[in-house]
């Protein structure tokens, strides 16, 4: 599988952290060092008390379907459609957003769902990292 990734220039400290990670198979989240809330996709601030200052946490790697979206058009060349992304909601208490591995149509809301992680290289320098996706267990 091929994915694009945002430039390099854009990305900031935080992005650049959560790719470490995905590099080895492991999503983090971020959690704020003073409140404790988690927080998904990764932010410089915590959106509940403003400290900049965090820790990165490894998640349970599932998550109970909040809502899907089925796309039928392609907004990257590299992606084939249909394909299905899901939000759930993790025990952390994140939504987290992601590609969806199985029958879509069979999806509901409130069934369980785990993050799978698969092989992928980078479109821009082809290097390789993981991917995260929800599936059915
Ligand atoms: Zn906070």
């Amino acid at each position: 599988m091929t994915l694009h990734r945002p430039r390099r220039v854009l990305a900031t400290k935080a992005d650049r952290q959560m790719w470490s990670y995905l590099v080895h198979g492991e999503l983090r989240l971020q959690r704020c060092a003073k409140c404790r809330a988690y927080r998904f996709p990764p932010a410089g601030v915590c959106e509940a008390c403003l400290s900049e200052d965090w820790t990165w946490e490894a998640t349970a790697g599932e998550g109970t379907v909040l809502s899907w979206v089925t796309y039928h058009r392609a907004y990257f060349p590299m992606i084939e459609c249909p394909y299905t992304v899901v939000v759930a909601q993790t025990p952390e208490g994140v939504p987290l957003t992601a590609d969806y591995v199985g029958d879509a149509g069979a999806l509901a809301t409130g069934d369980h769902v785990v993050l799978q992680y698969d092989d992928a290289t980078f479109d821009d320098d082809g290097g390789s990292s993981k991917l995260y996706r929800w599936s059915s267990v």
